[in-house]
């Protein structure tokens, strides 16, 4: 499940200033869609609208062939999962963060979550059956280790559909390249939209949007966009 389309999709925060001007995006279930385009272009307003922060003023946006207008909001967004760019964790422990929302989690779905967001070296189970890194509370985290604490929590989520929202941009490279392989992990069998400022950061997508002042200026893939230029 998961296939997702945006159906000439248009939407302005407010009345007389458009920001989406009519966006065509068809990403078959389990694929990358990677969108990139400079600052203010609408990327994060396409995440914004897939997890119904706003109301479309025209088109549609389907998943599976279902109008999300149509969705309950809990069970659309039930199915799908956002890691941001920056993290914010309340101050307390790693597990209370990965599990923070999802109260049903038993001890051990919280200690695979961690482990697939290879954090597991910093939760340790403790003898009372807490899972906890050893006083350790969010705020003192690094931002790497907050944005595997985002990824955890996304694993626990296990949403069909996955939005990375500039995830990495905040770190530097070495933490970035680091976090890589568990992104692309977690990308794997579900629905993906990356999304990033240069074509030239991304590392693996089925197809690349490139968005430019609320229009698609571009699409295809990797290399194809790279031969055009
Ligand atoms: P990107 O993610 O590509 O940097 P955004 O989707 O965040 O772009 O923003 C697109 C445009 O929408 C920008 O001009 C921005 O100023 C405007 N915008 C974003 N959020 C709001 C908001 N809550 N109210 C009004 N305008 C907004
Ligand atoms: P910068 O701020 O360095 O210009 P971007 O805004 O382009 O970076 O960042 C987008 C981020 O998305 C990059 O840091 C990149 O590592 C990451 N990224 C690229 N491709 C993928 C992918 N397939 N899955 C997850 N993350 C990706």
């Amino acid at each position: 499940p998961g296939h997702l389309r945006f159906e000439s999709v248009h939407f302005g925060y407010e009345p007389e200033r458009e920001i989406l001007k009519g966006i065509d995006l068809d990403v078959p279930a389990g694929s990358t869609l990677a969108i990139v385009g400079p600052s203010g272009a609408g990327k994060s307003t396409i995440a914004r609208l897939l997890y119904r922060f706003y109301d479309l003023t025209g088109g549609r946006i389907t998943v599976d062939g279902q109008d999300i207008a149509a969705v309950q909001q809990a069970s659309l967004r039930a199915q799908v999962g956002i890691v941001p760019q920056d993290t914010v964790l309340f101050n307390d422990t790693v597990s209370y963060n990965i599990a923070y929302g999802r109260e049903g989690a038993t001890e051990e779905e919280v200690a695979t979550a961690a482990r697939g967001a290879a954090i597991a070296g910093f939760i340790e189970r403790q003898p009372d059956g807490y899972a906890t890194r050893v006083g350790e509370r969010g705020l003192k985290l690094s931002g790497g280790e907050k944005q595997r604490v985002a990824i955890a929590r996304t694993l626990l989520k296990n949403p069909p559909i996955l939005i990375l929202d500039e995830a990495t941009s905040a770190l530097d490279s070495r933490t970035e390249a680091e976090i890589m392989d568990t992104l692309e992990a977690i990308e794997r069998g579900r629905t993906t939209l990356v999304i990033a400022h240069r074509l030239s950061t991304i590392v693996h997508a089925d197809q690349i949007v490139v968005l430019d002042a609320g229009r698609v200026a571009e699409r295809g893939t990797h290399a194809e966009l790279l031969r055009r230029g």
